[in-house]
């Protein structure tokens, strides 16, 4: 027999979660699909939870949401191999009610959420993969059919919540194939060391928490960033780079972590930690250009799938987040104006979102990804060296008079990058940025 929903979500990762919840709670009759043995089951890492993003789906999700560490501190680090240059930012007003930025573990936090859409009133199939989106003679999706046999199931829309490498999508046409130079490869891992002993290296109190963003010379001239964060007994530790930059630089992304790892000003924060778990994802860093047709008849791509990933604020989940509830308001809405979810009427979805901050953010920084690629070894490797240099040599108190510091630090840009060379990049970097 051929069962009917409302609506069918593919993938219970952060985005597909916040569609089916949304819809759910609105009383529609929705099935979730998820791959994994679990949700979260393939999502092992530790991550940024950004709280405005979950409070728009689950307002009271502080009450039961597995959270490890409000973040109150950022610190960003610009590497070269002996030093960094850092910019912290740490406030007591992250200390508040309703903290803003949270630390999580992912497999933890994608388990709780389930359960919430599931108390919703979802049905959420696990250990089932989508194999096939299913259309009408005039192509309209009109279901999809899973490895568990069992003929189609049919539903009014489809929502893709499938992740980065989006094969569902792919295979039906409607996304294309991801490019090397649009995605990144990140491996992480978990370091577990005593609370006390997180606290005290971080300067931490009670579930306060500390976020370390690196970039610089550990990834060898290549596009990619480091990072750190502090769980209660745990930090999470990895480093992505792009894809074509690998393909092109003969090493690997275990090399540049270890690297990143024994760089003396991480060692000491890691030291005498037990790793336990070992994860490697892709990330879609290519920014708004990449972003695929994300609405057609019968169809919507939410999260990662759709390459909702602002790469220059680190901020996925919440995007992900953001698209399925999105998706989820639309299709409510339509179902009350009694739509057949052709295209013409799941445009509102790509209209809503091109009016909020997700499209807003993405088109602002459209430009970076190509500023980028092309001119790493010198945002990588060039730069960071330089100002790590200029650093020494202003902090070092040698006898050496200021104004002949001052000038050979100057020298030393001039000579390292050349003056046409940094004139030239401070211009397109202020154009890239606008
Ligand atoms: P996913 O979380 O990838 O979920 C997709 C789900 O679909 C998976 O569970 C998968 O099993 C399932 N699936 C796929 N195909 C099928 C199929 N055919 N049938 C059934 N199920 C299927 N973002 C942040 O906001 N903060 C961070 O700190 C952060 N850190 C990150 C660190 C790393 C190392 C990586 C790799 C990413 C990080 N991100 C972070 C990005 C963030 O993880 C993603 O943006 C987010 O998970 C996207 O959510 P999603 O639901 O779209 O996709």
């Amino acid at each position: 027999s051929e069962e009917r929903f409302d609506a069918i979500v593919v993938g219970a990762g952060p985005s597909g979660n916040a569609a089916a919840y949304t819809m759910a709670k609105a009383g529609l009759k929705v099935l979730q699909l998820e791959r994994g043995e679990y949700p979260g089951s393939k999502n092992v890492q530790g991550a940024i939870l950004y709280a405005d993003a979950l409070e728009k789906v689950i307002p009271d999700f502080r009450e039961d949401a597995p959270l490890e560490r409000h973040v109150i501190e950022q610190r960003m680090w610009m590497l070269n191999e002996s030093s960094y240059v850092g910019m912290h930012y740490r406030s007591e007003d992250f200390n508040e009610e309703k903290p803003n930025r949270y630390t999580i573990i992912r497999a933890q936090f994608d388990k709780w959420f389930s359960r919430r859409v599931r108390e919703a009133g979802a049905t959420v199939l696990c250990e089932t993969t989508v194999t096939d989106l299913v259309r009408d003679i005039k192509g309209k999706v009109i279901g999809v059919r899973t490895d568990r046999g069992g003929g189609l199931i049919h539903a009014d829309v489809v929502v893709l919540a499938e992740g980065v490498n989006g094969l569902i999508g792919n295979r039906a046409g409607l996304r294309p194939e991801l490019k090397p130079e649009a995605v990144a490869l990140a491996v992480k891992e978990m370091h577990f060391l005593p609370q006390e002993v997180i606290e005290q290296r971080f300067n931490l109190k009670g579930d306060e928490g500390v976020v370390i963003e690196v970039m610089g010379t550990v990834t060898d001239g290549m596009t990619g960033t480091a990072f750190i964060y502090t769980n209660k007994e745990s930090l999470s530790v990895g480093i992505g780079c792009m894809v074509s930059d690998f393909a092109r630089n003969e090493t690997t992304p275990y090399a540049l972590l270890e690297q990143f790892k024994n760089h003396p000003s991480v060692k000491p924060l890691l030291e005498g930690s037990e790793v336990k778990e070992y994860a490697a994802h892709l990330i879609p860093e290519g920014g708004y250009r990449h972003i695929p047709e994300i609405h057609g008849d019968g169809w919507l791509i939410v999260g990662d799938a759709g390459h909702f990933v602002n790469a220059v604020h680190r901020e996925g989940s919440n995007l992900a987040m953001t698209t399925g509830r999105v998706a989820a308001e639309t299709v409510i809405r339509l179902r009350q104006l009694r739509s057949d979810f052709s295209k013409a009427d799941l445009a509102l979805y790509r209209k809503t979102l091109d009016e909020s901050f997700v499209m807003k953010d993405m088109k602002k920084y459209k430009d970076i990804p190509n500023f980028l690629h092309g001119n790493a070894a010198n945002v990588f490797g060039t730069y960071p060296r330089l100002i790590n240099e200029a650093a020494q040599r202003w902090f070092r108190v040698d006898g050496v008079a200021k104004r002949e510091k001052e000038r050979q630090i100057i020298a030393s840009f001039r000579k390292g990058r050349g003056l046409r060379g940094l004139i030239g990049d401070a211009f397109k970097l202020a154009r890239a940025w606008r």
